[in-house]
């Protein structure tokens, strides 16, 4: 199958970036079956980098009866902990020993800054790959007090084949989050990255067969939404499915599990995170949290801190220092490979008029455009100022919907009863942040918000060893941390006699 291969020379890069652009499955480079492709941009530009074959229903049932062979032959409990947390760690090396190359690739696909790709996507993959290696051989079930005459116990044991389906905004980290704990317990995966960013998860598939790993026990098939994704969500014989996307998505996938075989399905979706800043804040650095929260990877992260609550007190002073914020990332915005770049693009032409329409809907709705709220003044790719709206009210679409983009709606609040009341007024619940210097309000508001994760003085960073998940619409189970595993193993209780006969 084809390469895709290109030569840089920028200031923060300097070499090759390839890899294969086919679909991998049962340890082999193929053509799609039904010989499609998928465009795959890049958001800087607006250009074409190449071309990948685009996975069809047949596609995935090949890679389903190659992960089952797999399965049943040469993976799941044949293989020792030990030796599935061998060829983890194995891989998590070659991906170390490339990791340049692998930042560069996701920052040629994303638009992503270097800082973020190099200094967090590819670290937490990375981090993630060597944590559920030391898992593979921690697995263990319980001994359970019956009676003199029962030995009981349980196993965890794997599902077999997993169907795992993930997102544009940080391809490699959701490979990871995804494939690394479905491994360490024994499962085989089938995989399928985004259609709009499918590089580094095919680069990752071009180490797999070197990290020793049994052909068969990782699929990897870029392909579209309906079709691939379609295919695995309702596969008779995928026993699990790891979804992560947007709400809409999440619904059909949980359909499908219904109208199919009943799989197991855990669910990553989208979010509306308040983040709460309280008069008695360190206000400097809840300015730059807040900016944190919302414009890195510009604002394509589910945990966004997309609604910002300020407390009337300070309200003032809070928005001039965030406008400078803001401002100052404005003019630092552009070429992903450009040494101190803190603001990319949006990752493609349909998310970028997504994100237009919503600023277009505040607008009209009457929010008060306090920075930004135009395309970036860049000549192409898909760039946006970082925005903020001011004196957003809690019925604007602005405030209720998820725009996935460097947009923030600040609303002033005055009371903390009244602040939780609102901050919880959503679907969604997946994460939220509370500025404060009392101690007793961090926990009480932290503790009354509704949502899977609370930062209190810092915003949307993630750990390898912490779990992530959703309350309310933003999801079902949780993922990272020893909480993955539980994910991605079911329990067998097993009665023995010992000596009752009857
Ligand atoms: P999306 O739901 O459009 O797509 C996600 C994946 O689902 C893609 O691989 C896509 O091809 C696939 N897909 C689309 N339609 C499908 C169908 N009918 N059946 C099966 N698969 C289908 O989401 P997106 O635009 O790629 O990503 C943005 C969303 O992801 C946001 O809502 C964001 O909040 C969410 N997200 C959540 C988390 C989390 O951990 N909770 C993390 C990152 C992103």
């Amino acid at each position: 199958t084809g390469m895709f291969a290109t030569e840089l020379d920028t200031p923060v890069y300097r070499g090759t970036v390839s890899c294969n652009t086919g679909l991998f499955i049962n340890g082999k480079f193929v053509e799609a079956a039904e010989g499609g492709t998928i465009d795959v941009i890049n958001p800087a530009t607006g250009q074409l980098l190449t071309k990948v074959s685009a996975a069809t229903s047949k596609d995935v049932d090949i890679a389903v009866e190659a992960a089952r062979k797999a399965y049943k032959t040469s993976w799941g409990l044949k293989v020792p902990g030990v030796q599935r947390g061998e060829m983890l760690m194995k891989l998590a090396n070659l991906l170390e020993a490339n990791i340049d190359e692998f930042a560069a690739l996701e920052c040629l696909n994303t638009g992503k800054p270097w800082s973020e790709s190099r200094g967090g996507d590819m670290n937490l993959s990375l981090k993630t790959f060597k944590y559920y290696a030391g898992w593979a051989d921690k697995i263990h079930g319980k001994t359970i007090e019956t009676n003199e005459q029962k030995l009981a116990y349980t196993r965890h044991e794997p599902y077999g084949v997993v169907g795992q389906i993930i997102p544009w905004n940080l391809p490699l980290t959701m490979v990871s989050w995804k494939i690394a704990p479905a491994l360490a317990t024994g499962n085989v995966v089938v995989l399928k990255p985004s259609e709009i960013t499918p590089l580094t998860a095919l680069k990752l598939a071009g180490l797999i067969n070197e990290a020793g790993f049994p052909p068969g026990v990782v699929n990897i098939l870029p392909g579209l939404g309906p079709t691939a994704g379609a295919a695995i969500a309702s596969h008779p014989h995928i026993r699990k499915i790891a979804f992560t996307g947007s709400t809409i998505t999440g619904r059909k996938i949980q359909e499908a599990s219904a109208k199919s075989n009943l799989k197991v399905v855990t669910l990553e979706l989208g979010g509306k995170s308040p983040n709460i800043i309280f008069e008695d804040a360190d206000i400097e650095q809840a300015i730059k949290w807040a900016a944190i929260g919302i414009f890195s990877n510009s604002g394509q992260i589910c945990v966004a801190g997309s609604r910002i609550f300020v407390q009337e007190g300070i309200y003032d002073t809070f928005m001039q220092g965030f406008s400078r914020t803001a401002k100052g990332m404005s003019m630092k915005t552009g070429d992903p490979f450009a040494s101190g770049t803190m603001h990319g693009p949006v990752v493609s032409q349909t998310q970028f008029d997504r994100v237009m329409g919503y600023i277009d809907s505040a607008k009209a709705d009457g929010a008060e455009v306090f920075v930004g709220g135009e395309r970036h003044s860049l000549s192409e790719g898909f760039f946006i100022e970082p925005t903020i709206f001011a004196d957003c009210t809690p019925a604007m679409k602005i405030v209720q919907e998820e725009v996935f983009g460097p947009v923030a709606a600040v609303i002033k609040f005055r009371t903390e009863e009244e602040v939780i009341e609102m901050a919880n007024d959503t679907n969604y619940g997946l994460g939220c942040a509370v500025f404060t210097e009392n101690v007793s309000r961090a926990i009480r508001v932290s503790n009354a918000l509704e949502a899977g994760t609370a930062w209190v003085n810092c915003n949307i960073s993630a750990e390898h060893n912490v779990p992530v998940g959703g309350y309310k619409e933003s999801g079902i189970g949780r993922e990272m941390g020893e909480y993955a595993i539980d994910t991605y193993t079911q329990v067998k209780a097993v009665h023995i006699n010992v000596g009752l006969k009857i």
